[in-house]
């Protein structure tokens, strides 16, 4: 089932931060909120994990799930090495071959295999991030819920990630909700975008895409179609 939220508003003491927000995840879907710094996109993936109440509206469909998290920030645990790092998520798993099974995989899948053995202080950012990535998919979960991931990066990089990102999704496909301040993340990434307003946010524009990712190329005339259409809604 779908992950809805319906005429959501949330405030912490008198700052109302989301006012009268209906969005719909869809199972298997890649969803991108899209809104300016600070207007509550972290308060949605709070709310879906429970850490935030809404004061009105009602949430459907949040319970019961696994979730994996991306951050700005890889977030790994320095005292361990990779291969543990991504080990560490797999506790529920009780076969000791299975877990073995995942992880190679995973660190297969995001070219880390010859780093298994090393400790996160030794890998750069990116790569860093890349462990954080195979873990987020090596985690048995249903949902990933990814708040600006690719945003502590240098455009190439970022632009590797992705793909590596949209890989792996398309190998097994979880239900995504990515925020992002970032059009072009959002163009790249997006099966469906919400686009959100200034604090209090409420919704300005929704849509799908279903041009295929691999030609939402930057200058192409699909993409700056988007584009345009998303710099009207962050800037009127
Ligand atoms: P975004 O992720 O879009 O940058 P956030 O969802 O993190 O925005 O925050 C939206 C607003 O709510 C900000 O002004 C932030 O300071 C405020 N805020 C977020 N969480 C809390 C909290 N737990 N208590 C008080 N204010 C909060
Ligand atoms: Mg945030």
């Amino acid at each position: 089932m779908s992950l809805n939220l319906h005429n959501i508003s949330v405030n912490f003491g008198n700052l109302s931060v989301l006012k009268d927000v209906s969005m719909k995840f869809e199972t298997g879907a890649i969803s991108v909120v899209l809104g300016p710094s600070g207007c509550g996109k972290t308060t949605i993936l709070n709310l879906l994990t429970s850490m935030v109440k809404a004061q009105t509206g009602k949430l459907e469909g949040v319970g019961g799930h696994n979730f994996s998290y991306l951050f700005q920030e890889p977030r790994l645990l320095p005292w361990l090495t990779v291969k543990s790092n991504l080990k560490f998520v797999l506790g529920e798993i009780e076969s000791k071959e299975k877990r073995e099974q995942l992880c190679s995989r995973f660190l297969e899948m995001t070219d880390l295999s010859d780093f298994s053995d090393w400790y996160p202080g030794k890998l750069s950012g990116g790569m860093k991030q890349r462990v954080a990535i195979a873990r987020a998919f090596a985690h048995p979960s249903d949902i990933i819920l990814m708040d600006e991931p690719f945003q502590a990066l240098d455009l190439k990089l970022k632009l590797s990630l992705i793909n590596q990102f949209i890989s792996l999704w398309k190998g097994e496909k979880r239900t995504v909700v990515l925020v992002t301040h970032d059009i072009h993340e959002a163009i790249t990434l997006a099966d469906k975008i919400f686009v959100l307003s200034e604090k209090p946010a409420s919704i300005v524009d929704s849509f799908n895409i279903e041009e295929p990712r691999e030609r939402r190329i930057p200058g192409s005339s699909e993409y700056l179609k988007i584009e345009s259409r998303l710099f009207r809604d962050l800037i009127e």
